[in-house]
């Protein structure tokens, strides 16, 4: 397994083993890797030539009051989880690396992102679409695989990958959770005793909403009401939003009829947790 840490090696590694013929799976992700992050890689193992890992925490995603400089970084086991896993490359470079002190272009999608987590986080989906787009250049992947744990994420992607004629095939996996079902996240590590035994409340949440979905219940605002009362449970947990909206527009909706997408931002004192579930007809 090799690591590389500048954008122009990186570069004309891929675009040598591309012309080679080789095809390429990218997992992108800021690290502090967990069960989520490896089932991804093990999706591009079983499909790709050459697995490459992009460890990088990206600045331009976190607003000026969220946790960048605290988001939990453990480069050695890192690396050992990638050699386990089979990686064959993991691209890490350095923030100055990536971004020139006067870079002025950036990706902006337009719609989606101004719901959900795009509307409690400005600009963060406009950092994500930029360091994506960017990781996508530098590693000259065939696919890429993204979590459904960022479900507005993975659609943005995907809208960008389309209205951009970007040449990478996006591939989805499912949530990885916890044996009490809290999805595996990063940020989970940060939460106090006290915090993760209450942050199963966003799974409740969702459990909630599709067994009222699967007894008939078609009312958006009866689903909302059943999960705010179950994170109401929680004392430690201050809802950001609970929304149910059109799977693919991500536009609110008041009844179920095509697909949905329930979608949670629970804040915590220690960090802010998200899940999600797609409630088919
Ligand atoms: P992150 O390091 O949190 O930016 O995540 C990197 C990638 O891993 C993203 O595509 C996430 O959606 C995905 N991911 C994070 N947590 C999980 C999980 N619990 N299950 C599946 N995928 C996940």
């Amino acid at each position: 397994m090799r690591t590389l840490r500048d954008p122009a090696e990186m570069q004309s590694w891929a675009l040598e083993q591309r012309r080679v013929g080789h095809s390429i799976g990218l997992v992108p992700t800021m690290g502090f890797l967990h069960d989520g992050h490896l089932s991804l890689v093990k999706k591009a193992r079983a499909s790709a030539d050459l697995v490459c890992v992009s460890i990088f925490v990206n600045p331009t995603q976190f607003g000026p009051n969220e946790d960048f400089s605290t988001y939990p970084r453990d480069w050695e086991r890192d690396e050992a989880l990638c050699r386990q896993a089979g990686v064959d490359l993991i691209f890490a470079p350095a923030p100055e690396a990536v971004y020139a002190a006067d870079a002025s272009v950036s990706v902006v999608e337009k719609r989606l992102a101004t719901r959900l987590c795009g509307a409690s986080r400005p600009g963060h989906f406009e950092g994500v679409c930029t360091v994506v787009a960017k990781l996508f250049n530098l590693t000259q992947p065939t696919f890429a695989v993204f979590g459904e744990k960022d479900a507005q994420q993975l659609r943005i992607i995907r809208r960008m990958v389309r209205d951009l004629n970007i040449p990478v095939e996006i591939v989805s996996g499912p949530i990885v959770r916890e044996s009490d079902g809290l999805a595996m996240s990063s940020r989970n590590a940060r939460l106090r005793s006290d915090e993760r035994g209450q942050a199963v409340c966003l799974r409740r949440a969702l459990d909630t909403v599709e067994s009222a979905f699967a007894r008939g219940e078609r009312s958006a605002d009866a689903l909302r009401s059943a999960a705010l009362a179950e994170i109401a449970r929680a004392p430690l947990a201050r809802v950001d939003y609970v929304d149910l909206v059109d799977d693919v527009t991500l536009e609110p909706v008041s009844r179920i009829e095509a697909p949905v997408l329930c979608a949670l931002a629970v804040h915590f004192p220690s960090a802010r947790l998200i899940d999600n579930a797609v409630l088919k007809g």
